[in-house]
């Protein structure tokens, strides 16, 4: 017998690596005129270093006691920049101290209690609420200077005071550019970057890849504010994301993609699709696929 032609496309999906989890996903891959993707994890490889550890002056913490707290407090952590952040410590080989009331905000940070003090590792421009003291503006200047370098700045805070910060950086994948190029050339969808990371390191990024419409600082439901609006205005939009935070986007999207090799298991039980094979590019491929199966079905 012949397979239905969204059956095959599901077939040739997979054997470029993309798990299609059914026909009505099949389907809709093909009728997305927008393809919104996430930075971290999905435009980048996922895999980021710690570049820079900047403990503050007044602070009382040296480069190893500031990566110390900031590592056992990330330790509980699945997000890319709490790896970073571990490896960092092991590689110095420092030994991390128990970490206790760990908690975790999606595109903030993480919260812990280690060593009988309260330490918060995250966004600075989320942390730093109120910058009237020395120590916050220092905090605000050293994070603005990595920011500018490209780097995505981390903010650690001991008892409610900002402690120091590191520099945390990844490489853009390398099927990064052409995916966008193809995305573009072969789809006519839309390329947009959707990101929790600070603006200047997305406008960065953007501009190295060839996205010009750029969204960042968003927290999961601004994510989904953004792709809510671009539907009502009349778009059908793909989101590509790996992370926690990405689920929701993930969920409200006409197609939601997930990164499989790093991607969090709720960005993969949430999504419609998986792309199994770590390789980018295989995101205008099915999008193509899908359009000549139901060429092939009306
Ligand atoms: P993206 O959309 O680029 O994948 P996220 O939404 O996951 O980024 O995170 C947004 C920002 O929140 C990060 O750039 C970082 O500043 C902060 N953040 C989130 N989780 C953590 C964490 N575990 N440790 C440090 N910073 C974090
Ligand atoms: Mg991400």
């Amino acid at each position: 017998a012949t397979m239905p032609p969204l059956l095959s496309a599901i077939a040739n999906a997979g054997r470029h690596g993309v798990l299609v989890k059914s026909a009505v996903v099949m389907e809709r891959l093909g009728e997305v005129d927008a393809v919104a993707l996430d930075k971290t994890g999905t435009l980048t490889e996922g895999t980021p270093r710690v570049t820079d550890v900047r403990p503050l002056a007044g602070g009382g913490l040296d480069e190893r006691e500031l990566l110390t707290f900031a590592a056992a407090a990330e330790r509980p952590s699945e997000h890319p920049l709490a790896r970073a952040v571990v490896d960092a410590a092991r590689e110095r080989g420092l030994d991390l101290p128990v970490t206790e009331e760990f908690g975790a905000t999606p595109g903030i940070g993480v919260t812990a209690t280690v060593g009988g003090r309260k330490v918060a590792v995250g966004a600075p421009a989320r942390l730093l609420a109120e910058a009237d003291d020395p120590r916050s503006v220092r905090a605000a200047v050293v994070a603005a200077e990595l920011e500018r370098g490209g780097r995505t700045a981390v903010l650690v805070t001991l008892d409610g005071t900002p402690a120091g910060l590191l520099g945390v950086a990844d490489r853009v994948r390398a099927d990064a550019a052409a995916t966008v190029a193809a995305l573009t050339a072969h789809t006519g969808a839309a390329p947009l970057l959707l990101t929790g990371d600070n603006p200047r390191a997305a406008a960065r990024l953007a501009a190295e890849v060839g996205i010009d419409d750029v969204r960042a600082g968003l927290l999961p439901e601004q994510k989904v504010a953004a792709v809510r609006e671009l539907e009502e205005s009349g778009r059908r939009v793909m989101v590509v994301g790996d992370g926690v935070n990405d689920a929701p986007a993930l969920a409200t999207a006409h197609a939601g993609v997930a990164m499989g090799r790093a991607g969090s298991d709720l960005a993969l039980e949430t999504a419609d699709a998986v792309i199994v094979r770590d390789e980018l590019r295989t995101v205008p491929a099915v999008v193509v696929l899908s359009r000549k199966a139901r060429r092939l079905v009306v």
